[in-house]
């Protein structure tokens, strides 16, 4: 049995054949081979057509349901195609608006999403107001006032890039999760909320679970899938540079990458994978990855007090990032119980912003969104049956991942 989150749409063609052959042989009898091949490939391709439209746009999740498809058809599925739910195990609803929602997979272990609401005029929560001291979001909370609300996604049970400022990478890493599992993280969540944005920015690294990742956003991006424009999904990576490439031939979706430093010996010391892949080579896969200049690459950066928040990484932040159409995206550390390091000043913060957009660079400051159930960037966990715990697993370096798919 396998599960219809799994599938792109072609692969769903492709899986429906046998019986589409079948309903070619009645349907076509006196027909050529040929022919009737012809016929069973259109008519897989129509019906994979209709059954991603029922399921991610109608949101119907039983194949009793469908009943616009036939009853031999139905009947097939039923036999042959799950479809797949994942369990809530909590919900929590920050003052400000965000939810975090903890899934259990069908091996128990967890992984979470969380829903970023925002609204048009979301300056009112001003940078100082709500990053620095938590101010209710009241405009948040009415969701007439709505107009984008971004899902933030999992790609893997925990992290194995050891990023120091993470708490998902101070945990270190358990399983990838398959396409279903990451596809039915928005799907499920479509039915109640207008999802306007798709990041992965949850727990895991994506592109270290290329494959699943890719088919996911082919299923985001298909007109008749989840049907997300290309800038509305990004996938954002510590730096897989070999997987930087993939990601640009297989899709068109949105690139973030995670900087948080200005040279190798400090982005190094604080995210192991720049072991593997250096600076140099980062930057260089963005250049690739941005052609002929039209789409924009964010660069996030977690502000780390005394470790890489000054006006020199300014300076040097800015002469990196030369020639690449580039959107800094400045985080301020969200700690956690162990974490090692400390919240730039909101002071310092400015500084470092100002001095980028002197320099002519694209810059905003992060507002942390849902400090209070936890569920701001970096502060993500799972709890799965390993001995690793996290509030008494201080950070540690770990070697950097041996993937082979590095
Ligand atoms: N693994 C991917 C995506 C998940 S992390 C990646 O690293 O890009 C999502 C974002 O959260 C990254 O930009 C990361 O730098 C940031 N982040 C991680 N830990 C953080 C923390 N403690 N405080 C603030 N941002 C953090
Ligand atoms: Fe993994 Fe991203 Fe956290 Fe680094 S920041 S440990 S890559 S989830």
């Amino acid at each position: 049995m396998s599960y219809l989150q799994s599938y792109t749409r072609d692969e769903l063609a492709t899986l429906l054949m046998p019986v589409c052959r079948k309903a070619a042989l009645k349907r076509r009898k006196h027909a050529t081979e040929e022919v009737r091949e012809a016929y069973a490939q259109k008519k897989s391709h129509y019906h994979a057509k209709q059954i991603f439209s029922l399921h991610y746009q109608q949101h119907i999740h039983s194949w009793d349901e469908m009943t616009d498809l036939s009853k031999a058809m139905r009947e097939w599925l039923k036999q042959h195609v799950q479809i797949f739910s994942l369990d809530t195990l909590t919900e929590q609803r920050s003052e400000d608006g965000t939810m975090k929602f903890l899934w259990q997979l069908p091996d128990k272990k967890t992984v979470e999403s969380v829903i970023i609401p925002a609204t048009g005029n979301d300056a009112h929560i001003t940078e100082e107001g709500n990053q620095f001291r938590g101010t209710k979001n009241e405009a948040a909370l009415k969701p007439d006032n709505w107009d984008r609300m971004t899902i933030c996604i999992s790609s893997q049970v925990g992290c194995a890039m050891a990023c120091k400022f993470c708490l998902t990478g101070v945990q270190g890493f358990d399983r990838q999760l398959e396409v279903h599992e990451i596809v039915t993280q928005v799907a499920q969540l479509a039915r109640t909320y207008p999802l306007s944005n798709i990041v992965f920015m949850g727990m895991g690294e994506p592109l270290h679970n290329p494959d699943a990742v890719i088919k996911a956003c082919k299923i985001f991006r298909d007109d008749a899938g989840l049907s997300f424009s290309r800038r509305r999904v990004t996938v954002s990576t510590s730096g897989l540079v070999p997987q930087i490439d993939r990601l640009r031939e297989e899709t068109d979706v949105t690139l973030a990458i995670s900087l948080s430093g200005t040279h190798d010996p400090q982005r190094e010391e604080i995210m192991p994978v720049n072991k593997k892949w250096p600076l140099n080579e980062l930057l260089d896969a963005c250049r690739r990855f941005q052609g002929n200049g039209k789409v924009w690459i964010t660069f996030e950066y977690v502000m780390l007090k005394d470790v890489n928040d000054t006006l020199e990484d300014a300076a040097r932040l800015a002469d990196i990032l030369e020639g690449i159409r580039a959107k800094v995206n400045l985080i301020p550390f969200n700690p956690f119980p162990g974490s090692i390091y400390d919240r730039s000043d909101p002071e310092q913060v400015q500084r470092f912003k100002n001095a980028l957009i002197e320099k002519g660079v694209f810059t905003s400051v992060r507002i942390s969104r849902g400090q209070d159930i936890f569920a701001a960037c970096g502060q993500l966990r799972s709890a799965f049956g390993t001995a690793r715990g996290t509030e008494k697993h201080a950070p540690s370096l770990q070697s950097p991942p041996q993937q082979k798919n590095h």
